[in-house]
C-alpha cells in the first residue's frame, strides 16, 4: 500500500515507530495529487509550500518526542474556512481573491494538533448544492466514475479523500453536505451536533443549520479528527460548553446491543431499489448481532423537511450574504456608475445563478406580508420536527436510514431542475433542522460499482455512541479497504 492510501491511525503508528517521516507522507500525497488531480479536480487551491513547512515542523516535533493527535497528517480543507494568508473563495467568483487575515477556529485547532494542510477543496458556491456543480471554479468528478458528480456541497473534500489526494478532510453540513458526498464517494462523513464544533471563521450560509464536520476513510479516523476540532469557543455564541471526550478511546468501550430505530417513511417512493437493499442488509447486520431493531415513524420530517429547510436556509442566506457588496470583501465590479450601482453590479457579476435564486427566495420569505405565512410557519414546523426526533430517540439509541436516495448521478443530470436537486437531501436535511448528529458510513456498492451510504442519526452530543454504532458495522464489512481505480 502507498502511504497516501493509509488511514490516520495507520500513518501515526508508522510515524511513532520511526518507519516514515511526515515529509515522506506529504511527498506521497502530492505524487498522488499530481497523478489524479487533472481527472478529479478536487481542489481549488493547493498549499504545497506551506504544507512542506508544516511537515518539516511535524518531523522536528516528532524528533523532540512531541506527537499530537494529527502530527504530520495531510488534510484537505473545504474552501469555506478562513485560512490566514490563503484565498478562501467559498466556490464563488465574488470571493475569488479574498485572503483572510485570520484562521478559523477549526484551522487553529488542527494546526495545534500538528496537522498538515494539502489545500482548499472545491465546493458548491457558498455550500448551496448537492453536486459541486455550482462552483465558480468548475466541477469535481466522482473518483469512482468520472462521468458522475461527487455529491455536494463538500464534494471536493469527499473526492479528495476517496481519490487518496489527502488522508482526511473537513467539510461543512447545512442540509447534508458532509453526509451525502461521503455516501456518494464511499467514505465516512460525520456531521456533529449543532454547537459541538465552533463555526468561527466558517463563511456563513444558514447559521442555525451550518455545522463543521469530518470526512475520513474510517470511523476511527473520524473519531480522531472530531476530538481535534470539537469544544467550546467563546468566539461562536452558539458553541456549546461541553467536555470533549476521547472519542477514539470511547470506541473501545462501546457496549453493543443497541436499540435502533428505522423510520419507515425513509424507505418509500424515490428510494433507489439497490440503495434500499444495501441499507436493509446493513440493518439486518445490526439485528443479527444482537441489536433491537424497531420501526419508528417521522411523518413530519418526511413530509415537510425539504420545504421547511428551503424557507429557513434561504432566509438566513439572504441575510448572511448581504455582506458581499463589492466594498468590504472580494470582487468589486469595474462597471459601476455610482455607489448603489456598485452593489448591484458586484453582486450580479459575483454570484452564480443558484446563489441568486436563494437570495431572492430568502428575501421574499422575510418580506413583510410573507414573513408570517412562510418564515414564521417554517420555524414552527421546525420545532415540531425536532420534537418528533426527540420522541423517537427517547426509546432508541440511534436511527438507521439511507444517506441519499440514489448513488451518484451523472454530471449535468439535475442541474437544470433545482427541485430534483433539492430532493437528493430528503434523508439528511431533517437532521440539521433538529440539530442532531448524523454519520454516513459506506454500506456497499451498486452493480455499476458506485458507493452506497448508511446514515446513522444519534442523540444530541452523543457522538461517542454514534461513532461506536457506526464502527460496529464498519468492522464487520470493511468496505473502506476498497479504493477507486483511477
Ligand atoms: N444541498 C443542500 C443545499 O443545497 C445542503 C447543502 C449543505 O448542506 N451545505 O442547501
Amino acid at each position: 500500500m502507498e502511504l497516501y492510501s493509509l488511514t490516520i491511525h495507520e500513518l501515526q503508528d508508522k510515524l511513532r515507530a520511526g518507519e516514515v517521516t511526515a515529509a515522506d507522507i506529504l511527498t506521497s500525497v502530492y505524487q498522488r495529487i499530481d497523478q489524479v488531480e487533472g481527472k478529479v479536480h478536487a481542489y481549488i487551491t493547493l498549499m504545497k509550500e506551506a504544507a512542506q513547512a508544516q511537515a518539516a515542523a511535524a518531523d522536528a516535533a516528532i524528533r523532540n518526542g512531541d506527537i499530537r493527535a494529527l502530527t504530520g497528517i495531510p488534510l484537505a480543507l473545504k474552501d469555506i474556512y478562513c485560512v490566514q494568508g490563503f484565498t478562501t473563495t467559498c466556490g464563488s467568483r465574488i470571493l475569488h481573491n479574498f485572503v483572510p487575515p485570520y484562521d478559523a477556529t477549526v484551522v487553529e485547532k488542527l494546526r495545534a494538533a500538528g496537522a498538515v494542510f494539502t489545500g482548499k477543496a472545491n465546493m458548491d458556491e457558498f455550500a448551496m448544492g448537492s453536486s459541486t456543480e455550482t462552483s465558480y471554479f468548475g466541477v469535481t468528478r466522482n473518483p469512482w466514475d468520472l462521468t458522475r458528480i461527487p455529491g455536494g456541497s463538500s464534494g471536493g473534500s469527499a473526492a479528495a479523500v476517496a481519490a487518496d489526494e489527502c488522508i482526511a478532510a473537513l467539510g461543512s453540513d447545512t442540509g447534508g453536505s458532509i453526509r451525502q458526498p461521503a455516501a456518494l464517494c464511499g467514505i465516512v462523513g460525520l456531521k456533529p451536533t449543532y454547537g459541538l464544533v465552533s463555526r468561527y471563521g466558517l463563511a456563513a450560509y444558514a447559521s442555525s443549520l451550518d455545522q463543521i464536520g469530518t470526512m475520513a476513510r474510517t470511523v476511527e479516523d473520524a473519531a480522531l479528527l472530531l476530538g481535534a476540532i470539537a469544544g467550546h469557543d467563546e468566539r461562536d455564541s452558539t458553541s456549546f460548553k461541553a467536555d470533549v471526550p476521547d472519542y477514539r478511546a470511547e470506541l473501545a468501550r462501546s457496549k453493543g446491543r443497541w436499540r435502533l430505530g428505522v423510520p419507515k417513511e425513509f424507505f418509500g417512493a424515490g428510494l433507489d431499489p439497490e440503495v434500499g437493499a444495501a441499507v436493509k442488509a446493513a440493518i439486518e447486520h445490526y439485528r443479527a448481532t444482537g441489536c433491537e431493531i424497531r420501526e419508528v415513524s417521522l411523518p413530519l420530517a418526511a413530509e415537510y423537511a425539504i420545504a421547511v429547510y428551503y424557507l429557513i436556509a434561504t432566509a438566513e442566506a439572504s441575510s448572511n450574504l448581504a455582506r458581499y457588496d463589492g466594498v468590504r470583501y472580494g470582487r468589486r465590479s469595474a462597471k459601476a456608475k455610482d455607489a448603489v450601482d456598485l452593489y448591484y453590479q458586484s453582486r450580479a457579476e459575483g454570484f452564480g445563478d443558484e446563489v441568486k435564486r436563494r437570495i431572492i427566495l430568502g428575501t421574499h420569505v422575510l418580506s413583510s406580508g410573507y414573513y408570517d405565512a412562510y418564515y414564521l410557519r417554517a420555524q414552527k414546523v421546525r420545532t415540531l420536527i425536532r420534537n418528533e426526533f426527540t420522541a423517537v430517540l427517547r426509546d432508541c439509541d440511534a436511527l438507521l436510514s439511507p444517506t441519499s436516495p440514489t448513488a451518484a448521478f451523472k454530471l449535468g443530470e439535475k442541474s437544470s431542475d433545482p427541485l430534483a436537486m433539492y430532493l437528493t437531501d430528503i434523508y439528511t436535511i431533517s437532521v440539521n433542522l433538529a440539530g442532531l448528529p448524523g454519520i454516513s458510513v459506506p454500506c456497499g456498492f451498486t452493480t455499476g460499482g458506485l458507493p452506497i451510504g448508511l446514515q446513522i442519526i444519534g442523540r444530541p452530543f452523543d457522538e461517542a455512541g454514534l461513532l461506536s454504532i457506526a464502527r460496529h458495522y464498519e468492522q464487520a464489512h470493511g468496505w473502506y479497504s476498497k479504493h477507486p481505480s483511477l
